[in-house]
């Protein structure tokens, strides 16, 4: 049933989506005028309608309708790169993860997601502007029981004394090596996302210092070719997100 406070997802004839908060109030679209207190008591999946007769369904916004109508910031991960990182990491419900930089929240979400109400993300971030941008997107998605975020540079060391995994998103992830070794626990991921060659190309020269505590490195990028579905025929699209960045693993022994 749908509560007043709820955040719901409205989706009109044109499949044009609209994340809204019930509540006793109105919400213009230009498909009319909506009167949102009509939903309290209603299931998702039923629908209201427009003063102008326009229908529209209501579901339960999941992670990536909160994402696609998050304020941004900074650049976000995009989901391909979101899910492989938590399959190939295996991050479970209950880990403890430490994430930096927070940027938008993007990953955070994601990770929050997964973590679960017995986990904790642990998000460092150097700018003011983009942690209190992610502190908001992170309370829209209601996760800010798991999450904190800290204004603090990551290169300059981890307060926590034991992480089940590290991800980074941010410039030169190689200056957090030394800090991984001293909270990642035995089996632990240390994850680096980076847009260019050249950072992984930088990573590994820096991590020949530090090989003896980890094993399996692994470099991927993950390219997602969406499809075209018409009524006669199915093909690729025309075009495609061709690289967003370059996803390294490697495991804590
Ligand atoms: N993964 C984020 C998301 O999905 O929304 C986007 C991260 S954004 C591309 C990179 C962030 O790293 C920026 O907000 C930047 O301020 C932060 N950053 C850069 N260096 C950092 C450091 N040494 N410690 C903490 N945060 C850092």
């Amino acid at each position: 049933m749908i509560r007043e406070g709820d955040k719901v997802l409205l989706i009109d004839r044109r499949g044009k989506r609209y994340l809204v908060t019930v509540s006793d109030r109105e919400f213009h679209t230009d498909l009319g005028i909506l009167k949102l207190g009509e939903l309290i008591g209603k299931p998702y999946g039923s629908s209201i309608t427009s003063h102008k007769g326009e229908e529209f369904r209501v579901i339960k916004p999941d992670i990536n309708d909160i994402i696609a109508k998050m304020r941004r910031g900074p650049q976000i991960i995009h989901p391909k790169d979101a899910g492989i990182i938590i399959a190939y990491a295996g991050i479970s419900p209950g880990d403890t993860v430490i994430e930096a930089g927070v940027g938008s929240g993007a990953l955070t979400i994601f990770l929050a997601n997964i973590v679960g109400p017995s986990g904790r993300v642990i998000s460092y971030e150097i700018r003011e502007d983009h942690a209190e941008i992610a502190r908001k997107n992170v309370e829209l998605a209601g996760f800010s029981d798991r999450v904190t975020i800290k204004l603090k540079d990551i290169y300059e060391g981890i307060d926590e004394e034991r992480a089940d995994h590290i991800v980074l998103d941010l410039p030169q992830p190689e200056n957090v090596l030394p800090h991984a070794v001293e909270v990642l626990r035995p089996g632990g991921y240390f994850v680096a996302y980076t847009p260019c060659a050249n950072q992984v190309h930088r990573f590994f020269q820096a991590f020949q210092e530090y090989r003896e505590y980890f094993y399996r490195p692994r470099v991927v990028e993950v390219l997602v070719r969406e499809q075209e579905i018409k009524k006669e025929c199915m093909r690729p699209k025309t075009t495609m997100l061709a690289h967003t960045g370059y996803i390294t693993f490697i495991r804590k022994l």
